[in-house]
């Protein structure tokens, strides 16, 4: 098929790669010349603009930064809406609130365009050996003809039901994974400040009622865990500030929605603080560092 794919970084770069080694044909946009030169040297066709790049193509994807970047890709003039031609299967694959996504499948919609949200889960990790979870919302028929593009670049494709409910899944577990993380370094942390052995605690953890993802598969904890990132001084992984942008955009959601999210606002506020004291680009299980020393 021939695929427009606009936002070529961390995640879009990789994905396209994807599709490109799955036979399809792709026209690229971003605003960065040297990432479009990236996918130019692997024989994509340079679009020039976003709206350049959603014409004459049969499917049109973007993995844009955040709420603003799609709005302005997608409504802005001489943007995707505007150019693309009817009938054009859109997947917005960008992290973004639930409104927004609504907002644009709207807009989509009423040109005659088949548009769902389909965010991802499994980093750039997952983007690069084609394993990434895609969380999709949209009509079951426009879920039904992405699904096969989706699965040249992940492994889970999985229907969430309507317009933004895949940013609805996507943003509802990483709120959760937050929680959980900041739990386990607390619970982690203490339990070495009254004595115990971390290694011998994340034992008893992960064999009683304490476990959770965070404590057996990804522990904050140094030394616990030989392939976490603590291992490795947080390098790689999922950096701090990509959870403190969902956990912005979840509580800003249940703001809009008069939903508590005690913990979730809690979680948002420590991570915005671990940010601000420089730790931005760490992954997001260093969030440990608030208590402890190193
Ligand atoms: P990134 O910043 O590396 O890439 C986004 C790209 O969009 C950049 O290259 C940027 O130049 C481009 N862009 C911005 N505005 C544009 C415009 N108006 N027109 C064309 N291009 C434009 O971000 P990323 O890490 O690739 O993440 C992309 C999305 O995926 C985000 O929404 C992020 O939250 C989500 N995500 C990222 C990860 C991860 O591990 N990096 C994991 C899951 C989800």
């Amino acid at each position: 098929m021939k695929i427009g794919f606009i936002g070529l970084g961390h995640m879009g770069n990789p994905m396209a790669r994807n599709l490109l080694k799955h036979g399809h044909t792709l026209k690229v946009f971003d605003v960065v010349p040297e990432l479009v030169k990236k996918l130019t040297d692997l024989g994509c066709e340079s679009a020039g603009s976003a709206g350049k790049c959603a014409q004459g193509v049969e499917v049109l994807i973007t993995m844009l930064p955040s709420s603003p970047h799609v709005r302005s890709v997608y409504q802005g003039e001489n943007g995707v809406i505007a150019s693309v031609a009817p009938g054009t299967l859109v997947i917005d694959s960008s992290t973004i609130d639930p409104h927004t996504a609504r907002d644009v499948a709207m807009d989509a919609r009423a040109k005659g365009l088949a548009m769902v949200d389909a965010p991802v889960s499994g980093g750039t990790g997952g983007a690069e050996a084609g394993t990434l979870t895609f969380m999709v919302g949209g009509e079951a028929a426009d879920f039904e003809k992405a699904k096969p593009i989706l699965q040249c670049m992940g492994k889970n494709i999985v229907h969430c039901g309507g317009a933004g409910n895949g940013q609805v899944a996507k943003i509802c577990n990483n709120m959760m994974l937050a929680i959980e993380m900041i739990a386990t370094a607390e619970g982690m942390a203490l339990a070495a400040k009254l004595g115990m052995d971390p290694n011998v605690f994340a034992g008893i953890a992960n064999t009683s009622s304490g476990r959770c993802w965070s404590s057996d598969t990804y522990n904050p904890y140094p030394g616990v865990l030989e392939n976490a990132p603590a291992a490795r001084g947080y390098s790689g992984g999922f950096g701090s500030d990509l959870m403190l942008k969902d956990l912005t955009l979840v509580t800003e959601a249940a703001k809009a929605a008069k939903q508590p999210v005690m913990l979730g606002a809690a979680a948002q506020q420590l991570y915005q603080m671990h940010s601000a004291m420089g730790n931005g680009g760490l992954d997001f299980s260093s969030i440990i560092k608030l208590y402890k020393k190193d």
